[in-house]
């Protein structure tokens, strides 16, 4: 494979998508040496056929405001690749919404899904509406024109849509039960539904949680206990809370949480009270973390992220990019010795090479943050069996299969010094699996 050739090959087709670049090329420089042991991939023009989806899905969203008004925003659906299952990803409602973003996201997703060891291929979907300041009205009347549009695309066999940014438990009821009007039928083609019609338990929690369990894998190759660890997050939303409930049972110390606005500073510690503030916060008053600063005293840094603050363990769970070269830098010399991604392609390409060359524990989204979909796989299995299994079991599951991903790094990263690369480790195992069904099934 010629990697920088297949890579200005994409950069001209599609232009103007960075995130998408930026996506394929962090997977194609850390594949290219097992690509080029299996010379039918070449033959077979494999990894076109793998960059590129199967199919993206546009179409307007038009819908009313409180005041009356007809508001049309985006609408978008990739369906990037199903050779090992039904397309499998989130819905995503942010203003920052464009193609360049689904389409890294439903990349990425595709070899998340294939280390997850279920049936799902990769998908991702989303708008450029924002939920932030809208009125539940608002917010329902949007999900039903969106769905309005999607669900002739979607299916229980066919691609089974979740939640992602701006998109939790409140939007996916409001889109299945639009889903059901239109399509007729009760089969779960959402995840992350509520425990009532079809949800299944430990579903809000699996990303983070699934996060922590992995940071906890690599903390043992290195015979390292997370108690009074001091931990960095970012975010504050579905990621980061469950994140940090996760890591203060476990007796870390989280000293840090953010929004898209700035950070909160809290040297003594997010304990679970002040986690209970957060939840409600955020999930039902939909206000700012500023609010946390104010109400328990502490520092708030508007306009900033939370990197330069002292910190052992970063665990990224807002968005992508938000860890640059200099973050990672500062996060180096203030001896964060380990980095767990909650978020999608959170480090940019300078900040992975500054981990790796560091030699710290460093793992990519697409293993660390897998919990999620994990789950959400575990969800079609029980709407399919039409039964609901307990929490003991499915988070026995969960901790079962980011066990399994770390194997597969393993596997696949280990280094001659005995150093895991979880990167190059996560994308070769997750493109072998890919690549083999793929060639087993014919030139598609
Ligand atoms: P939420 O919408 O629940 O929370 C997102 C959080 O990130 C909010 O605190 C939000 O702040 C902040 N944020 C969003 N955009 C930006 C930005 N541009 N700059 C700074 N902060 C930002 O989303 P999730 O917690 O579900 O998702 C967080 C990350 O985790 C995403 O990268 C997502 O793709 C990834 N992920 C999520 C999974 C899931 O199961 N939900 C599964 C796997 C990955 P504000 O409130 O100001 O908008």
């Amino acid at each position: 494979m010629d990697v920088k050739k297949v890579l200005s090959d994409l950069k001209r087709r599609f232009p103007n998508e960075p995130e998408y670049h930026q996506a394929v090329e962090e997977v194609l420089m850390t594949i290219e040496d097992e690509y080029n042991k299996h010379p039918e991939f070449e033959k077979y023009n494999l990894i076109e056929r793998l960059c590129i989806p199967d199919r993206v899905f546009t179409f307007r969203v038009t819908w009313v405001d409180d005041k009356g008004q007809v508001q049309t925003n985006m609408g978008y659906r990739i369906q990037h690749n199903n050779a090992i299952g039904p397309y499998k990803g989130g819905i995503r409602f942010h203003s920052s919404v464009n193609l360049s973003i689904l389409k890294f996201l439903a990349f990425e997703q595709t070899f998340k899904n294939s280390l997850t060891t279920l049936p799902m291929g990769g998908g991702k979907g989303g708008s450029d509406f924002s939920p932030r300041g809208k009125s539940d009205m608002e917010v329902m009347r949007f999900c039903q024109a969106f769905v309005t549009e999607l669900w002739r695309h979607i299916g229980p066999q066919t691609d089974v849509p979740a939640g992602d940014i701006g998109v939790g438990g409140r939007e996916v009821g409001y889109m299945y039960g639009m889903y059901k009007k239109m399509a007729l039928e009760n089969t779960g083609t959402f995840t992350g539904k509520g425990l009532e019609f079809g949800g299944s338990l430990v579903r809000p929690e699996a990303t983070g949680y699934g996060n922590v369990y992995f940071l906890l894998e690599m903390l043992k190759t290195k015979g390292i206990d997370i108690k009074d660890k001091v931990v960095a997050v970012s975010g504050s939303g579905n990621v980061a809370q469950y994140t940090v409930k996760k890591l203060i049972s476990l007796g870390a110390k989280v000293v840090t949480m953010s929004d898209s606005n700035g950070y909160i500073y809290d040297p003594d510690g997010i304990d679970e009270e002040k986690l209970a503030f957060i939840f409600n916060l955020k999930n039902i008053q939909r206000g700012r973390i500023r609010e946390y600063a104010e109400q328990y005293g502490c520092k708030y840094v508007e306009g900033a992220r939370p990197w330069n603050e002292k910190c052992d363990i970063a665990m990224p769970s807002a968005t992508q990019n938000e860890i640059d070269g200099d973050d990672a830098r500062a996060l180096l010399a203030n001896g964060c010795f380990a980095v767990s991604e909650g978020a999608n392609m959170p480090s940019t390409p300078e900040a992975i090479a500054e981990f790796l060359n560091a030699k710290i524990l460093y793992a990519p989204g697409k293993a660390a943050n897998a919990g999620g979909v994990s789950v959400s796989g575990l969800e079609m299995t029980q709407n399919s069996i039409k039964l609901s299994w307990s929490r003991e079991e499915v988070d026995a599951k969960l901790q079962s299969i980011m066990k399994d991903i770390h194997a597969q790094c393993t596997l696949y990263g280990k280094q001659e010094d005995g150093y895991i690369n979880y990167v190059k480790g996560a994308n070769v195992a997750g493109f072998m699996k890919v690549a083999k069904a793929m060639m087993a099934q014919g030139i598609l």
